[in-house]
């Protein structure tokens, strides 16, 4: 066996190759300068710096969002904090929402303090309100980044953003999770976003099979952040950027369907008298609609809803669903459900599940785009006819 891999001789297959490889080769010493050094030829160097499959999703991410560049990681959470990491640093004031994705926030609790930088939570409950206080926040300190996270969860909570950025110095970075609203139903740059952040394990890639990351948005951003998932290493394997690319191909399809399923299905939950209140942004109840109708060009699958019950009646419920697997995820293919308090605010008191809005009979709806909306409104329909008596009796605590 030759020791050095001849190059194919036809590398034009319609697909990307998945490169899995830890390293790249060299002709020569010549080929070490020009490409390693003056990077005057394209070859690659080390997998943790390089892999061709990367780039071909990466550029394809760059497009869907209207973005200079992009980048892929391990995770969701790798791409939040090696931003994070790399655009902040000791004495650095920062402004993120109480409402956002739970690690995100121990990011910003827990993490980012041990090193100096000085984090400011505000609620995005009332958008006016947001605006008023990252606008005092802006003028007291020199913040260099501002976190937003739209929709937020359980709630759906939206950020109006066109006034937060007039709120702020215009060299303040502002960064978007927006793993709830992906293009095409939301376009973060286009509204003068400096990065958009993905968690691409939910609506990009869309099939539950991978976990990954995208940070997509202005060039010079990029390359500070690069630097730093070149030296620290949060990088997917290629594999995982092959099927986010194989992904990306059916993502207008894929959100399509689940923004027509969710709309059905959230009009079915407000149909019903057994439900308390429904959380989702394509209905005119949303007490941010007006901020979805300006900002979101659809609504996704993800509904939340409250029952009038207590913790157990609330679990009695969703254990008697057929239909949707119980588990943490959305943009999957199946259908899935979660009671908020048992999932992610379990360790949470009453006190502080009041104080962000969480019932007891709070559940999270994550649709799935292979399921029969037909079988999931069904399956819900005859667990609250079986509840109906429950409800009264939480009603009516007197009624016998
Ligand atoms: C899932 C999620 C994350 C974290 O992404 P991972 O891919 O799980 O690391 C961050 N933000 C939001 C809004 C999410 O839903």
């Amino acid at each position: 066996m030759p020791k050095k891999r001849e190059i194919e001789a036809y590398n034009n297959s319609v697909n990307i190759p998945v490169y899995n490889s830890a390293s790249y080769y060299f002709d020569d010493r010549e080929q070490v300068i020009e490409g390693l050094h003056k990077k005057s030829i394209p070859v690659g160097r080390y997998g943790r710096y390089n892999n061709p499959t990367w780039v071909h999703v990466e550029n394809r991410l760059s497009q869907l969002s209207r973005a200079e560049d992009t980048l892929i990681f391990s995770s969701g959470m790798a791409a939040h904090f090696t931003t994070f990491i790399a655009l902040l640093k000791a004495g650095d004031h920062v402004i993120f929402p109480a409402e956002c994705y739970r690690q995100v926030r121990n990011i910003f609790h827990k993490i980012l303090p041990k090193y100096g930088v000085i984090a400011h939570e505000v609620s995005i409950v009332d958008p006016e309100e947001f605006v008023n206080q990252v606008e005092s926040l802006s003028k007291k300190h020199n913040v260099r980044l501002i976190h937003l996270e739209m929709p937020s969860s359980p709630h759906m909570y939206l950020i109006d953003l066109c006034k937060v950025k007039d709120a702020l110095k215009k060299e303040t970075i502002i960064t978007m999770d927006s793993s709830f609203a992906p293009p095409p139903n939301f376009y973060a740059l286009d509204w003068g976003v400096d990065l958009a952040i993905f968690s691409g394990t939910k609506y990009l890639n869309g099939h539950g099979d991978i976990i990954v990351g995208v940070v997509s948005g202005k060039k010079e951003l990029i390359e500070e952040i690069n630097w730093y998932r070149d030296t620290t290493g949060p990088v997917p394997d290629g594999q995982v950027a092959y099927l986010l690319n194989r992904s990306l191909h059916t993502l207008n399809l894929r959100i399509k369907e689940i923004n027509e399923k969710g709309l059905k299905v959230a009009n079915f939950l407000q149909s019903r008298p057994e439900i308390k209140s429904v959380l989702y942004t394509g209905l005119e109840t949303h007490p941010h609609y007006a901020l979805a109708k300006k900002y979101l060009n659809g609504h996704g699958g993800v509904i939340t809803f409250a029952l009038d019950l207590n913790e157990e009646q609330t679990s009695n419920f969703v254990d008697s669903l057929k239909e949707p697997f119980m588990a943490s995820n959305f943009g999957a293919p199946q259908t899935l459900i979660e009671q908020s308090t048992f999932f992610t605010y379990y360790e949470y008191s009453e006190k502080e599940l009041d104080d962000i809005g969480v019932s007891y009979g709070t559940v999270r709806l994550a649709l799935g785009y292979i399921d029969d909306t037909d079988a999931i409104i069904a399956d819900i329909s005859k667990a609250l006819s079986s509840l109906a008596g429950e409800v009264n009796d939480v009603k009516n605590p007197t009624t016998v």
